[in-house]
């Protein structure tokens, strides 16, 4: 006899599968304006409507072999991915947080999240309708699951309100939610204004500041301070290892197919990879994302290793 928990994760994990299928059609259609709710899911090639047996998460995409049954059209392994991963982070949240209203608060923001991790990843845009909401959410869970209690040295004041240390608890986090977005979005926007003069192109787009104004309200200061720093990091780490890895290919190419020399075609294979390095769009937003991700399961055992490194 399987214990409870395994039985309701099993449920969570079913669950997960079903909003991922949800969040399938958010990515494909919120980009282009259309509604999320009808009409029914089609083929995006020969418009057939797709029938209730080939839309099981994951499975119909195997059983299909990733192609459309009437056209034969392929259909991007996208989907079965967003499913799974929306079924995995959900059990995970449950796993961690068990019975609370914490696992809600964050299977909700792990439902956005992902959905605008892979919208940026394959549209660049940041739906405002997840990401709007998404703000709403985030201060709102925080009157209900503690955040952090960075807030009582900004806002001493809240401590000497007549009201109860229950409320004045609440209080707390949600100004550190609220301290959290805001810090979040002007970050990002000041990150931008900054990449805007020092390379002539924008960079960073509003989109961004307001997926981060989310993850503010979502994680509170520390965690918002966090991700920013790791997906700096990670997005610089990606973009100059995309350059390298451009750069060895072309040289090699140069030097195979045109005949030149080694030195002319590493130099020639150096301008061309700086050239494909300046005109890449970094979809920042995706690293945004899944650093916030890391930061639900590992900030706080970050933050208290960084803070211990400093006492
Ligand atoms: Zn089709």
């Amino acid at each position: 006899m399987p214990d409870l928990t395994f039985i309701v994760a099993v449920i969570v994990f079913l669950f997960g599968l079903c909003l991922g299928s949800f969040l399938n059609v958010c990515i494909y259609r919120l980009p282009l304006g259309q509604s999320v709710v009808s009409p029914r899911s089609a083929c995006p090639n020969c418009k057939a409507p797709i029938s209730a047996w080939d839309n099981i998460p994951v499975l119909s995409w195997l059983l299909l072999r990733a192609r459309c049954r009437h056209c034969g059209v392929h259909i991007s392994a996208r989907y079965a991915v967003v499913e799974l991963l929306a079924a995995l982070l959900f059990v995970a949240m449950f796993l961690t947080f068990g019975w609370s209203l914490a696992t809600l608060k964050f299977c909700v923001f792990g439902f956005l999240i992902l959905g605008l991790i892979f919208t940026d990843a394959e549209t660049h845009l940041l739906p405002d309708k997840l990401t709007l909401p998404g703000i709403a959410l985030g201060l709102l869970f925080s009157f209900f699951v503690p955040v952090d209690t960075l807030a009582a040295r900004v806002f001493p004041f809240i401590a000497e309100l007549p009201v109860s240390s229950d409320i004045s608890a609440r209080l707390f986090w949600f100004s550190d939610a609220l301290l959290g977005a805001a810090l979040g979005a002007s970050f990002i926007y000041g990150a931008g204004v900054i990449y805007l003069r020092a390379r002539g192109r924008e960079g960073m787009g509003f989109g961004d500041v307001k997926l981060m104004a989310m993850v503010g309200a979502f994680l509170g200061v520390k965690a918002t301070v966090l991700v920013i720093f790791s997906a700096s990091l990670a997005g610089s780490l990606f973009g100059v290892g995309t350059m390298l890895i451009v750069w060895l290919k072309r040289t090699r190419r140069r030097m195979q197919v045109a005949k030149e020399p080694a030195n002319v075609a590493r130099k020639r294979a150096w301008e061309s990879a700086v050239l494909v390095y300046r005109n890449f769009q970094v979809p920042f937003g995706v690293f945004l994302g899944s650093m916030a991700l890391v930061a639900v399961f590992f900030g706080e055992r970050v933050i208290q290793w960084y803070l211990g490194l400093y006492q």
